[in-house]
């Protein structure tokens, strides 16, 4: 195992710090992780523009308002503000590729019960080089998961909280301890969820197909994003209705999608073989789209969906 490069800045609590000053007491996050909520942001690099491009950056902010707000955290900064400091701290890192920013809303020295008054709220911001994989043909051997997806009366899927990862977790490992090489999961109703960290589409006779929002899901960006180039773009019909399992194994094709996905193509669900097995010819075309969008290549979404962190001119000074 490689070690992990770091980057120079993070923004910690309301300003860009030194990767080092960032520190906690090794107790204050025993129970942190529990009531943490983030987001996953992706910022793209556009060579002949010059600029990194963050994605859909302000829709990534309102919803972390909402996870803040549904789990009752208590939160002096803004996430709002981030709007601004996410590009400065691109900028303070130098950042000239593809890249992955967490946010994550997290109160130290607390109980595992909630004692608001012992918090302290943290928010902190971090950027990593991330790869985008949507030139890849590869595509995924996927398994129905037996772990059930979460639901609405026990831990909301609407709230991106990382207590809910453990759910996707169990369904990765067991995927992956079969021989596959991901997970679909479905909801209480035995009907289908999501991937882990990801949503699903299907294609069937030229109809573009997701589980609704209200199928235990989260609210993905990504997964707005591709119904609204499907529709704007390729002119598809799209549906967003309750889907059944068996309809993923007749489908003509079958993607995850996902702010770290992207657009991930499925060959096949419990070894049934999705259309040929290679990447689809919608699919094909929605990753094409995808990568335009995210590269602020499509001006009709350009200011919109991007949120432009020109890289700085000649040597970096913080
Ligand atoms: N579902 C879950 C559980 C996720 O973690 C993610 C990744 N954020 C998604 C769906 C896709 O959401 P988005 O497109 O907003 O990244």
């Amino acid at each position: 195992m490689g070690t992990r490069a770091v980057p120079r800045y993070l923004w910690f609590n309301g300003q860009i710090v030194p990767w080092e000053s960032a520190t906690l007491h090794a107790t204050a996050t025993i129970w942190s992780g529990m009531h943490s909520v983030f987001e996953g942001i992706r910022a793209y690099w556009n060579a002949e523009a010059e600029t990194m491009y963050v994605f859909r950056l302000k829709d990534h902010l309102r919803r972390l308002e909402q996870s803040i707000k549904l789990v009752r955290q208590p939160m002096p900064y803004a996430p709002m503000s981030l709007l601004d400091e996410i590009p400065e701290l691109l900028r303070a890192n130098d950042v000239r590729e593809d890249c992955y920013i967490r946010v994550v809303a997290f109160p130290s020295e607390r109980r595992m019960a909630s004692f608001a008054d012992e918090e302290v709220p943290n928010l902190l911001a971090d950027t990593a080089p991330y790869p985008s994989r949507l030139r890849e043909d590869r595509c995924r051997a996927a398994m129905v998961s037996s772990f059930v997806r979460i639901n609405e009366g026990t831990m909301p899927p609407r709230v991106k909280s990382m207590a809910n990862y453990r759910n996707a977790d169990l369904a990765i490992k067991e995927a992956q301890n079969g021989g596959y090489d991901s997970a679909i999961m479905l909801n209480r109703l035995g009907e289908v969820a999501e991937g882990p960290w990801s949503c699903i589409f299907l294609i069937r006779d030229g109809v573009l197909i997701t589980p609704d929002l209200n199928s235990d899901i989260l609210e993905s960006i990504t997964r707005d994003t591709v119904l609204r180039l499907a529709r704007d773009e390729l002119m598809l019909p799209t549906v967003e209705r309750r889907v059944s399992r068996t309809e993923l194994y007749l489908a003509d094709e079958v993607f995850f999608c996902g702010t770290a996905a992207e657009i991930q193509p499925i060959g096949s669900v419990d070894r049934y073989q999705i259309g040929d097995g290679a990447v689809g010819p919608i699919t094909r075309r929605l990753m094409h789209l995808y990568e335009e969008a995210v590269r602020g290549r499509l001006k009709r979404y350009l200011e919109d969906w991007c949120t432009s962190a020109p890289v700085p001119a000649g040597a970096t000074t913080i």
